[in-house]
């Protein structure tokens, strides 16, 4: 990789502030992510999250090798760091590098707000909104399970949910599961009422044909937003299903940059979900968002991850207008040994207000990291796998 020199920032003053990144660690923590801790000489230290589920030991790897270049230069130029790791090393995007990239670029924006005191949405234009509405998961396969799951995420004080309204979907769907997914969406909406709203996750498990039976029978539950009806591989259909039906589509969590957000938004997607740990972190999803925006498309960032791209979220959300909703995972079915808080020192930040979190107004990302709680889980580290689903004939499923 060229280590050629890069621009030397201005500090406000016009004075350069002569910032050098000295170390680049990595931590592998429970329940399954990755975060990214980055310390300049002079002992400014920037967290980001790389969390790659089911791959964040191979992205551990990335960051290394990206640390090659980064120590040693400063870490405010964070444009031109993301141009030299998205395209210094002639191989780009895909998960693995673009999730490197996103933990590494969180934390250098980090570095920026705490070197200025300022947190990372005033850096990105100030302010547009005072609070972000998030939505909680419900798990449940019956349709009971569910109205208690959505019962519990209303006592936290969320006004939104998202579920997985179907198992394992066969290529062509049996009328037992279409019905099963229209009873969990009806009795989500039973418990929900008119005011608040219930957004459908299919993880990419249906077919074209499953999803063109599926939508006109949800349509009179009226979805939040259908997200990834099919496999992201499959985006050049998803514009049928966009025409077909009035509920939101919504897409992105497997699409790791601008360049791959163009076709679902000429499509007719409604929402996309770009992922701030794996869509090239900040400086990337701003760019999404500023794309999304011509198309008239909303931004609802995927985060079923942990605190930092959470917070990473909810900066670009506080200075970005055509955001709608933020996912959180506080409480979410797959995360087993560990919570989202259990690495905050400051929890309040992070707490739900009439279901929205309030402005972070701390520096940085706005949130403090336990440090100590860090270094001590990626002592035990993690592995955690995505579960792998077949058909009864063998054949591999989507999970
Ligand atoms: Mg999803």
């Amino acid at each position: 990789m060229s280590t050629t020199a890069a621009v030397r920032p201005l500090a406000t003053n016009g004075e350069p502030l002569g910032l050098r990144i000295a170390r680049v660690e990595t931590f592998l923590v429970p329940p399954r992510w990755l975060f990214v801790r980055i310390e300049t000489e002079d002992g400014i230290v920037g967290w980001g999250e790389a969390s790659l589920e089911g791959f964040s030991e191979s992205v551990r790897t990335a960051i290394t090798q990206f640390a090659e270049y980064l120590v040693g230069r400063d870490p405010l130029t964070i444009e031109d760091h993301w141009q030299v790791l998205t395209k210094g090393g002639f191989y780009r995007g895909g998960p693995i590098l673009s999730s490197a990239v996103s933990g590494i670029d969180q934390a250098l924006w980090d570095i920026a707000g705490r070197a200025l005191d300022v947190p990372v949405h005033q850096l990105l234009g100030g302010a547009v909104r005072e609070r972000i509405r998030a939505y909680g998961w419900v798990g449940g396969d019956e349709p009971a399970e569910v109205a208690d799951a959505i019962r519990a995420q209303l006592d936290v004080g969320l006004t939104a949910v998202k579920m997985n309204a179907s198992g394992k979907m066969s290529r062509v769907a049996t009328v037992a599961e279409i019905d099963g997914i229209v009873e969990r969406v009806a009795a989500a909406r039973e418990v929900l009422g008119p005011e608040r709203d219930i957004a459908v996750d299919f993880h990419g498990r249906l077919t074209l044909a499953n999803a063109r039976r599926v939508a006109p029978l949800l349509e009179g539950l009226r979805p939040f937003f259908l997200e990834e009806p099919v496999v992201p591989e499959n985006s050049h259909i998803i514009g049928e299903l966009a025409r077909l039906t009035s509920i939101p589509i919504a897409t992105g969590e497997r699409l790791y940059n601008r360049q791959e957000f163009l076709p679902v938004l000429q499509a007719g997607i409604s929402i996309a979900q770009p992922d701030l740990s794996h869509a090239g972190g900040i400086s990337e999803v701003r760019r999404i968002a500023s794309l999304a925006e011509v198309f008239d498309v909303q931004l609802a960032p995927h985060c079923p991850l942990g605190p930092l791209a959470l917070a990473a979220c909810l900066q670009v959300g506080f200075a970005t207008p055509n955001y709608l909703i933020q996912e959180q995972s506080i409480g979410i079915h797959y995360n087993k040994g560990a919570e989202v808080l259990d690495y905050v020192l400051d929890k309040s930040p992070l707490k739900f207000v009439d279901g929205s979190i309030e402005r972070l107004t701390g520096p940085g990302l706005g949130i403090e990291i336990d440090e100590q709680a860090v270094r001590t889980a990626d002592k035990a580290g993690h592995s955690w796998r995505t579960p792998l689903w077949r058909y009864a004939d063998g054949s591999v499923a989507e999970w």
